[in-house]
């Protein structure tokens, strides 16, 4: 509960330093009023004379509201206007040394993270230019297709799995006893003695955070109780699980089953505008499966190079052998034909 005495300064007169005790400015004689702010001097002595520290713990001045002039709480008369003495105090603020510490700056990028970034646009743009899409003025040479169909057939083959994981309509050939898994069984516990930190409170400490102004010209040192810890070391038994491994033995099967499974691709081809399918007749031992269609269309530029097109069967159905085009192409492969042609 250490008290010290403030200082102010004279909003009349300017002189600085007036001590807290006094209720009038030493220079000027102008009394103490509202506007009047207090300030702690860093070095002042703790006060110890009983009149003054009857005087700092009186309470805040009052406020005249006639005249503004400030009061001590124990006087009844105004000693600016010796109005009667009312309500209003002055301010009793707590101040603290170290307040708040204040959020941390967000990261600001590196120079290295702008410079990668900007190679990395130079590296788009660059692209950008490789893969700028061309337009030419091309014959059309020549066009093929081609189809093929994934030939199915029902047969009978030989499979191997565990005896509860068949398929339906398996027969089984033979069988044999296998290791399927391991496992974990728990046995029991056993005791294990481990070393863990831990932090103590031991007591307590009295830390100075602050001061409180009393509104009187004197101020009173603020201190908190902040806790006091020690790093202890214990030793701790636990009881950790115990297992055992127990090997699991099931049957495995080599059995045969009758499915649909893929025999060969037929292929047709051509190299004129009349695609077909290659003929694939369906009966209960084979059967048509995965069908896939490519056409092809050449063009020659006016250089006589060769530039190949697989457009999907309505575009290519519309291409005539023979005639010109505007053909787009990027990176050297065709894209397509111009829209305005
Ligand atoms: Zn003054
Ligand atoms: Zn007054």
């Amino acid at each position: 509960m250490a008290i010290r005495e403030g200082r102010w300064d004279c909003p009349q007169c300017g002189n600085q330093g007036n001590r807290g005790s006094e209720l009038k400015c030493p220079a000027c004689g102008r009394v103490r009023a509202e506007e009047v702010q207090f300030y702690a001097a860093e070095d002042a002595a703790e006060v110890t004379d009983e009149a003054a520290l009857a005087r700092a713990k009186a309470g805040a001045d009052w406020i005249c509201e006639f005249c503004g002039a400030t009061t001590p709480a124990d006087q009844k008369r105004c000693r600016g206007c010796s109005a009667d003495r009312t309500e209003k105090r002055r301010a009793v603020k707590e101040l603290l040394d170290r307040p708040e510490a204040p959020a941390p700056a967000p990261k600001k990028k590196s120079k290295a993270g702008l410079v990668l970034a900007g190679i990395g646009l130079l590296a788009i743009a660059g692209g950008l230019l490789l893969c700028r899409a061309k337009e030419a003025s091309m014959t059309l040479a020549g066009v093929s297709w081609e189809r093929t169909v994934e030939v199915e057939k029902y047969t009978t083959v030989v499979e191997e799995h565990w005896r509860d994981r068949l398929p339906e309509g398996a027969r089984i050939l033979s069988t044999e006893r296998k290791l399927e898994r391991t496992d974990k069984v728990q046995t029991g516990t056993r005791p294990v003695t481990k070393t863990v930190e831990e932090k103590v409170q031991t007591g307590t400490k009295k830390v100075k955070v602050g001061k409180k102004d009393l509104g009187n010209g004197y101020f009173e040192d603020l201190f908190k109780e902040e806790p006091v810890y020690e790093t202890r070391q214990r030793t701790v038994t636990e009881d950790e699980p115990v297992y055992r491994d127990d090997p699991v033995y099931a049957d495995w099967c080599r059995y045969e089953i009758d499915k649909w499974v893929k025999d060969r691709v037929e292929k047709a081809s051509g190299a004129d505008k009349s695609p077909d399918w290659p003929a694939v007749a369906a009966t209960d031992k084979q059967r048509p499966g995965k069908k896939v269609e490519t056409y092809r269309a050449l063009f020659k530029d006016a250089d006589g190079e060769e530039h190949e097109w697989t457009p999907k069967l309505d575009e290519w159905q519309r291409l005539e052998v023979g005639r010109k085009y505007n053909v787009v192409t990027r990176l050297g492969s065709v894209q397509g034909l111009a829209a305005a042609e």
